[in-house]
């Protein structure tokens, strides 16, 4: 395709990655349409009602430093819904909840000994001065960290960090990986004393989404949500459409924003070599536990628990982020829990998984019990994280396929950096360049 002259997109998903697209396309003066096979827009951060607003159904937080995301809502006359808090994070170790975040927190950790402390200190801070990622990748996270942190920092932190991320995985992970999060928290860090300011969007990010298609739609582009699509056609190595409710839907280009297991669902003629490349990339998924209650459960945003014994691994308080006035003064909790795209979680039954968090939570907080709970929900996704390992650069698929007209990009094209909205706008907006002309913006 000549890439200045106007063409129609076609783009399957409505998460942040197909609807920013959507709008940096519409900006260049392309016409596009989104098809979205959900009722609603959001994707993976899409919400539910409470309260009279709405709530993620996973925790979302934001990072200083996430300025794709920022120029974004800023676009969006949105710079005043952005807000920054410090926040106070803790870790979870034999029955006891240690806070966990600022240099003093971590001399302060009895589980480790005195020189395993500062070993652990030290590690984080050598990480902190990399500049290069690619020199890294070929190490695994934890060989790196039990070189640079010591073995025994690893066995209590570190490792049990990575098994509640990536299971079974856990010490396949490139040091890549580690790097790019534990940069982007030193970032969130700067300025706050060592504590972290995080950041949310106060309105809820149904707003970001309402915006978003508002701007898309203004623009002259279409949206239709409870549309999934089918097939890609495809003849003679061309993409010739999509294929929704039996019809085929004509048009210049297509750009696929599902995760590539679904995606390979879709395409049944791709060449080998690159089909082999999706078919590589696996993925964990997400269980989050959303919980009102009356009564905050504690003063921390964040505790990691490690604990081999609870069914989850982060207990996140959302409304010690942003206000519990915005929930009609209620307390809004998540429990969260990554487990591999195969797990047993996926087919076990709601209440049993509500069941099993709630009353673990009671072994934590004594004082809690599972009566406090008003309402919960539980959310969960197979395809939610790519598992980033070694030398991952290397084989990550392109988002380019060799089928003409046909990209594909999702999460397991940010690599190193760990998925987030402020990475899926940044890519979008460069392969947006890469096929829609780098140089005719605001025509
Ligand atoms: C537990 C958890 C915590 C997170 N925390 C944060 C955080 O703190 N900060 C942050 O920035 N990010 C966070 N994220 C990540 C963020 O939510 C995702 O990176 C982002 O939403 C991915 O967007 P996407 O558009 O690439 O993919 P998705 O959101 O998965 O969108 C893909 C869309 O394609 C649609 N689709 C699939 N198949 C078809 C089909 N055949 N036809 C039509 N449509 C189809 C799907 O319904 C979906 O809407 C978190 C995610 C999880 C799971």
């Amino acid at each position: 395709m000549n890439n200045s002259a106007k063409m129609t997109v076609n783009i399957i998903g409505a998460g942040i990655t197909g609807l920013a697209a959507a709008y940096f396309l519409l900006k260049k003066g392309h016409q596009v349409n989104v098809f979205e096979s959900a009722p609603e827009v959001g994707g993976l951060s899409g919400f539910f009602p409470v309260e009279g607003t709405y709530l993620e159904k996973y925790y979302h937080h934001i990072f200083s430093g996430h300025t794709g995301l920022i120029d974004l809502m800023k676009e969006l006359n949105m710079a005043e819904d952005v807000m920054f808090r410090k926040v106070k994070t803790g870790f979870f170790y034999e029955n006891k909840v240690y806070p966990f975040a600022t240099p003093k927190d971590l001399l302060l950790f009895t589980p480790l000994k005195i020189k395993d402390r500062l070993r652990l200190g030290l590690g984080s801070l050598k990480m902190m001065r990399i500049r290069d990622w690619q020199g890294m990748e070929n190490e695994s996270a934890l060989d790196w960290l039990r070189k640079h942190s010591g073995a025994e920092s690893c066995r209590i932190v570190w490792e049990p960090l990575l098994k509640m991320k990536f299971g079974d995985n856990y010490d396949r992970i490139s040091a890549a990986w580690l790097w790019n999060r534990v940069v982007d928290r030193k970032k969130s860090k700067e300025g706050g004393g060592g504590k972290e300011a995080m950041g949310y969007i106060r309105t809820g990010y149904k707003k970001l989404f309402d915006e978003l298609v508002e701007a898309i739609r203004r623009q002259g582009g279409e949206l239709h949500t409870g549309a999934a699509i089918e097939k890609i056609s495809v003849e003679k190595g061309k993409s010739t459409g999509i294929i929704s409710n039996g019809n085929l839907i004509a048009g210049d280009v297509i750009i696929a924003t599902m995760p590539i297991p679904s995606f390979l669902h879709l395409v049944s003629s791709l060449p080998l070599e690159y089909k082999a490349r999706l078919s590589a990339v696996k993925y964990q998924g997400s269980t989050c536990v959303v919980l009102k209650l009356k009564q905050a459960l504690s003063d921390y945003y964040w505790i990691n628990i490690s604990d081999p014994r609870s069914p989850f691994v982060g207990i996140i308080e959302h409304t010690n982020l942003i206000s519990p006035d915005y929930y009609g003064n209620r307390h809004l909790v998540y429990l969260t829990k990554y487990s591999s795209s195969e797990d047993r979680i996926f087919s076990r039954s709601k209440d049993d998984i509500y069941r099993d968090f709630s009353a673990y939570l009671e072994k934590i907080f004594p004082e809690f019990r599972a009566a406090d709970v008003e309402q919960s929900w539980v959310f969960q996704d197979r395809f939610s994280q790519p598992v980033f390992v070694r030398n991952y650069s290397k084989t990550m698929p392109d988002m380019r396929t060799p089928v003409k007209d046909l990209y594909i990009l999702n999460t397991a094209h940010l690599y190193p950096e760990s998925r987030c909205l402020n990475s899926s706008i940044i890519k979008a907006r460069t392969l947006v360049d890469d096929i829609g002309g780098k140089n005719d913006d605001n025509r």
